[in-house]
């Protein structure tokens, strides 16, 4: 495809993202919660990564922490090479603007504007134009052509998360942070979803890390990395659900053991 990722700006070899001894906790004294103990991980350009691991393992915080919604205790987050604890809040809310996509579970999309300015409204909040002819790849990778005008309640919930999705990908981003992004979803409308994630990923060149519990989910990614007690205890590279599920039996059956 023409319009391929990455920005010509960043070096194909450099991580999309990079953790490193990335450690942050909550709290002071007897309440203090170590949410991720140094945590090392790259999230390699041009591919789709699952976050998996139990409730309370530090999935979310892992996420907030590279996209730069919450700041690291020690230890570091990169994107596209960029420290993020080097960054003021103007800075750090320019980065998210130019170089990250969200996707979440619950869609949030503005329910009084369209399909399409739901999906430009972070170039509008950017003061930057569309290219036509990226929007116009990303909305037919979606699959919502001809949903445009159509309001979030004149969709189902599949197609919302598609808005979304696409919304994410029309700033062409370093990288795209998806939380659950099907946890609201029957399992026909999450494979779709997931299914467009992924051409993102195989077809426009975008770097997608997901967070799911779900092991079909996961087998989507190009590869998926296990979290346990805030630590990266684990990774599987071309998974198969089945693999997934046999690695979070291993550690339940481990945790329970130990
Ligand atoms: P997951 O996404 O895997 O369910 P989280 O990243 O939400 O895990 O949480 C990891 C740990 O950090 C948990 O013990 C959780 O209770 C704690 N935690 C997360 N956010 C906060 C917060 N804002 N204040 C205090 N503790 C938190």
């Amino acid at each position: 495809m023409s319009h391929a990722f990455p920005s010509s700006s960043t070096a194909l070899t450099k991580p999309a993202a990079r953790a490193s001894g990335l450690t942050k906790t909550y709290g002071k004294g007897a309440a203090r919660v170590t949410a991720l103990d140094a945590v090392t991980v790259e999230f390699t350009r041009g591919r789709f990564t699952a976050v998996m691991g139990p409730s309370g393992s530090g999935k979310s915080t892992l996420m907030h922490c590279m996209a730069g919604l919450d700041p690291v205790t020690s230890g570091s987050a990169r994107i596209g090479g960029v420290e993020l604890s080097a960054l003021n809040d103007r800075q750090l809310t320019k980065l998210r603007r130019e170089k990250v996509g969200f996707v979440f579970q619950g869609f949030n999309l503005l329910p009084t504007l369209s399909a399409r300015e739901n999906i430009l409204l972070p170039l509008r909040l950017a003061g930057r134009r569309p290219e036509a002819a990226w929007l116009e790849t990303v909305v037919t990778t979606v699959g919502l052509k001809d949903r445009l005008a159509h309001r979030p309640t004149q969709l189902s919930g599949g197609q919302q998360q598609r808005v979304a999705v696409a919304r994410a990908l029309v700033s062409r981003p370093e990288i795209v942070f998806a939380d659950e992004p099907t946890g609201n979803l029957d399992s026909r409308s999450g494979a779709e979803v997931l299914g467009f994630l992924r051409d993102s990923v195989r077809e426009l060149g975008q770097t997608v890390v997901m967070v799911t519990h779900d092991p079909v989910a996961a087998a989507y990614a190009d590869q998926v990395v296990f979290l346990a007690d805030g630590r990266l205890v684990d990774e599987l590279h071309d998974p198969s659900a089945d693999a997934v599920l046999e690695r979070m039996l291993a550690f339940e059956t481990h945790g329970r053991t130990t």
